[in-house]
C-alpha cells in the first residue's frame, strides 16, 4: 500500500504501511549481566538438577525418623554440617547432625527438627516436640527442576528472574534478539544544546532526549545527532546515516516551512517515500521512507507532542512487533470511556491528551486534558494517555468509550 504520490494517509493505512516494514534482526551472545531488558532468543536449561542435592530448609538436626518413631528423643551430636560443607554420615540409630540452612543432607539421616524444637547441652540433643513428620524441613534434590529441563523459554523479555536463573545455571552468556542500530537525529536553527542559554527566540533540544528515554525502556543502542535548517549539511549527515543505521528517527524539518528540508534530501538520497502526511492531530507532516539497502526513516514533525504521539502510536508498536517481544503491550488494544463532551471537527483523527483514572466500579475513565495544542509539552506531565478519537466523527460523546495509548503507569 504504497503512497508515493505525497497523498495523505488515514491513520490505519499509515500504522499498515509500517508494520509492513517490520525487520528481523538476528540474535547475538552477551554477557547475562548486560542482558536486563533484551529478549531472550534460546532457551535456558538447568545445567544439574535444582536443588542440586537433598537441600537442608532449617536450622537444626538432622536424624533418622525410624529412631524418632521407635521413641527416641535423644541424640549424640556426631558433627556440626554448614552450608557448602560436604555432608558427614551418621552411623547409629541415636545418631545426629546439627545441621544448617543451606547444607547437604547426608544420606543416614531422613528428617531435620529446628533449633526452636530442641534443648541441646554437652553434644546431646533432646527433643522437645512430639509432633514431627518424616522428611520435613528437607528440599529435595531435583524437585525444582531436572539437570537438562527448560528454566526459562526463549521469546520473552529478560528480567531480574531470568538473570537470576542464568547466574544459578552459570549461564554466563546469553543467546538474545539483536536490536537495530538507531540514530536520533534533531533538526532546526532555533535549537540549542541544554546546556546553553537560549535567546528567547531559541528552544533547547528535547525531543531527542524523550526518544532516547523511550528506547532505553528496549536497551535500544543510539546515537545522537543534530543538523542544521541547510539542505547541504541535511544531505551529508542524512546520508552517513543510512549507512551506518538501520532506523533513523528524526524531528522537525517535514513540513511545508521555507527551510523543512528533510522530505527533498531523503528522495534525493533514494529514500523511498512510504508516506507524507497523516490524517492526525498532532502529527500530520509525519514522513515514513525505506531505503533499498534496510534502512527505515521515521521523520516525525518537531513540535514535542507530536513527535511523542508519532514515536509511541508508530515506533514502539513497530519496534516491540520487530523484535518479537511476546504479547506485546503496544499490541493489546485498550480503550477507556470518555469523561466528558468533545467536539473536533477536522477530518482527522484526533490522539487527544487524557489522564486515565480507575472509577468505583473498576472501569478506566479518561479526563480529557487537551493543552495548548501540540506545542505544549508541559501538558504532558499532567496526561497519561492519548485518546483516539476516529476521523469520520465530530462529537464524542460522554461516556462513549474509544480506545487509549498509555504512555505512563495508570494504575
Ligand atoms: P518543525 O517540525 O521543524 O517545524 O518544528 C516545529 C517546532 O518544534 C519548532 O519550532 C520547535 O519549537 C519544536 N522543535 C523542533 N525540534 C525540536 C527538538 N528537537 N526539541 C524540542 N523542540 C523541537
Ligand atoms: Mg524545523
Amino acid at each position: 500500500m504504497q503512497k508515493a504520490d505525497g497523498t495523505m494517509v488515514s491513520v490505519e493505512e499509515a500504522e499498515k504501511i509500517i508494520l509492513q516494514q517490520l525487520k528481523d534482526y538476528g540474535s547475538e551472545l552477551i554477557p547475562f549481566e548486560q542482558a536486563l531488558g533484551r529478549v531472550l532468543a534460546e532457551d535456558i536449561k538447568a545445567d544439574r538438577d535444582l536443588p542440586p542435592c537433598n537441600r537442608v530448609t532449617m536450622d537444626g538436626i538432622g536424624i533418622r525418623y525410624a529412631a524418632f518413631e521407635n521413641g527416641l528423643r535423644s541424640f549424640k551430636v556426631k558433627a556440626i554440617i554448614a552450608a557448602g560443607d560436604k555432608a558427614i554420615d551418621t552411623e547409629l540409630e541415636d545418631e545426629c547432625v546439627e545441621i544448617m540452612t543451606g547444607a547437604s543432607l547426608p544420606d543416614s539421616v531422613d528428617t531435620i527438627i529446628r533449633y526452636e524444637d530442641l534443648d541441646i547441652k554437652n553434644g546431646i540433643a533432646i527433643v522437645t516436640i512430639e509432633n514431627i513428620k518424616e522428611g520435613q524441613n528437607i528440599h529435595k534434590k531435583g524437585k525444582d527442576k531436572k539437570q537438562d529441563d527448560i528454566v526459562a523459554s526463549a521469546n520473552q523479555f529478560i528480567d531480574a528472574t531470568i538473570i537470576s536463573m542464568a547466574a544459578s545455571v552459570g549461564k554466563k552468556m546469553l543467546q538474545v534478539k539483536k536490536l537495530p542500530k538507531v540514530a536520533i537525529i534533531s533538526t532546526g536553527d532555533e535549537l540549542v544544546a541544554v546546556n546553553e542559554q537560549p535567546t528567547p527566540y531559541q528552544v533547547r533540544s528535547s525531543n531527542n532526549y524523550t526518544i532516547k528515554a523511550a528506547l532505553q525502556q528496549y536497551a535500544v543502542q543510539c546515537d545522537m545527532l543534530h543538523i542544521p535548517d541547510e539542505p547541504e549539511i541535511t544531505r551529508e549527515k542524512i546520508k552517513y546515516c543510512i549507512e551506518q543505521y538501520d532506523v533513523l528517527l528524526l524531528s522537525g524539518g517535514v513540513s511545508m516551512g521555507k527551510f523543512d528540508y528533510v522530505p527533498q534530501v531523503l528522495e534525493e538520497l533514494k529514500v523511498m517515500q512510504l508516506f507524507h502526511k497523516v490524517k492526525q492531530r498532532p502529527g500530520k507532516p509525519f514522513w515514513f521512507g525505506a531505503h533499498s539497502n534496510g534502512a527505515l526513516v521515521f521523520a516525525f514533525p518537531g513540535n514535542p507532542v507530536s513527535t511523542f504521539l508519532c514515536l509511541h502510536r508508530y515506533f514502539i508498536p513497530w519496534l516491540e512487533t520487530s523484535i518479537q517481544i511476546p504479547n506485546p503491550k503496544s499490541q493489546i488494544p485498550k480503550y477507556a470511556i470518555l469523561e466528558n463532551d468533545v467536539t473536533f471537527t477536522a477530518p482527522m483523527q484526533y490522539f487527544m491528551q487524557v489522564k486515565i483514572c480507575s472509577n468505583e466500579l473498576g472501569q478506566l475513565v479518561a479526563k480529557p486534558m487537551e493543552g495548548n495544542g501540540s506545542g505544549d509539552f508541559a501538558n504532558l506531565l499532567d496526561s497519561n494517555a492519548f485518546m483516539e478519537l476516529p476521523a469520520e466523527q465530530s462529537n464524542f460523546k460522554k461516556g462513549e468509550v474509544y480506545r487509549v495509548w498509555p504512555f505512563k503507569q495508570i494504575i
